[in-house]
């Protein structure tokens, strides 16, 4: 899987999206509430790294597998997204797209990441699923001393943290430019 930098750099689509119609009606307040939550969601499914330190006799906390599928990403939406209604004011449907999308995102990105894959399909399916093609090198968490491995890993994903910027804030400028023109 990517390192928190990866995961947590697709945040900064939001310079983009934050102009866009769905988010329009968010105060300032609010705004900043989706953006740490969309953060948070991004990099929640490696919490099982925590769970396995906690109970490490549970086959299902086992780094890619139950925390690492689909079904419990539409399921921690439905959580996400009452909290920030209940607290907040946020709009259901909205934050339950925003809670599971990045969830979502999360475990695509662990999908085209070199090594094993994870168990995307689960209950469905338990077997862990890879990209043929990476896209991601990956973090070597079980390596703390091969330096030479994190520079790898931390070169490749400062880039990607620098396209994520570079898009998001392409399609923030577009929507200006189409508001100050239409
Ligand atoms: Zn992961």
């Amino acid at each position: 899987m990517p390192s928190p930098i990866a995961h947590g750099s697709v945040c900064l689509l939001t310079r983009g999206l934050g102009k866009s119609r769905a988010f329009a009606g968010l105060d300032a307040g609010q705004w900043r509430v989706v953006k740490w939550g969309m953060l948070f969601s991004l990099v929640l499914p490696d919490v099982d790294f925590a769970l396995r330190a906690m109970w490490p006799g549970v086959a299902a906390f086992e780094h890619g597998m139950v925390m690492h599928s689909f079904a419990v990403a539409a399921v921690y939406g439905l959580f996400f997204a009452g909290l920030l209604r209940m607290v907040w004011r946020l709009p259901l449907l909205l934050m339950w797209c925003v809670g599971t999308g990045c969830y979502t995102v999360h475990i695509v990105m662990d999908m085209l990441t070199r090594g094993r894959g994870v168990m995307a399909f689960w209950p469905v399916f338990e077997g862990r699923i890879a990209s043929p093609m990476p896209l991601f090198y990956g973090a070597n968490h079980s390596r703390p001393w091969a330096i030479g491995l994190h520079m790898i890993t931390l070169v490749t994903e400062l880039m990607f943290a620098g396209a994520m910027w570079w898009i998001g804030g392409y399609f923030g400028k577009k929507k200006v430019e189409h508001a100050l023109s239409g």
